[in-house]
């Protein structure tokens, strides 16, 4: 089984929508094997997204990660990366398929209501960043 990180971003988290967007996670076959919920440093915000640190969106980016409480999580599943992406949608919201987490919930593509790893190798890392090995299981 693979492994993704997940996080359920402050415009979800200010909506109460934790349960919602977990539901949609469970539904869709993903186990929720580690979770928690944390306020984000301005400097584990911007270690988190130093690799879009030259885009024009980083400063707001960063801002809004550091705004309100996120859930941090860890996803398990059968090709957990690519499916956890299908399930969160198109990064902008108007861009996403019906069911996904975007298409409900999203506000924006910078408020887009939750984070998915991209490959394994980053997987591994942004897991890394957040969780120690037995806080998951
Ligand atoms: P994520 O990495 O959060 O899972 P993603 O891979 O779909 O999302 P990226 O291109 O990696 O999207 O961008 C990372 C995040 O930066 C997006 O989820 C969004 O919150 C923000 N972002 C991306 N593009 C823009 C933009 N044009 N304006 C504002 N914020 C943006
Ligand atoms: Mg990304």
């Amino acid at each position: 089984l693979e492994r993704t990180f997940s996080i359920i971003k402050p415009d979800a988290t200010n909506r109460n929508l934790t349960g919602a967007v977990n539901a949609v996670i469970e539904k869709a076959g993903l186990r929720i094997v580690a979770q928690k919920r944390i306020r984000m440093t301005q400097e584990q915000a911007e270690t988190f997204y130093a690799v879009h640190k030259e885009r024009p969106f980083f400063g707001e980016l960063v801002s809004f990660m550091v705004s309100a409480p996120v859930v941090v999580q860890v996803l398990e599943g059968e090709n957990a990366i690519a499916k956890y992406r299908e399930v969160m949608g198109a990064t902008n919201p108007a861009n996403a398929a019906d069911g996904t987490i975007r298409k409900l919930y999203a506000l924006s593509v910078g408020e887009n209501s939750v984070h998915g790893s991209d490959a394994p190798e980053t997987a591994r890392i942004e897991i890394a960043q957040f969780f120690a090995g037995n806080e998951i299981a």
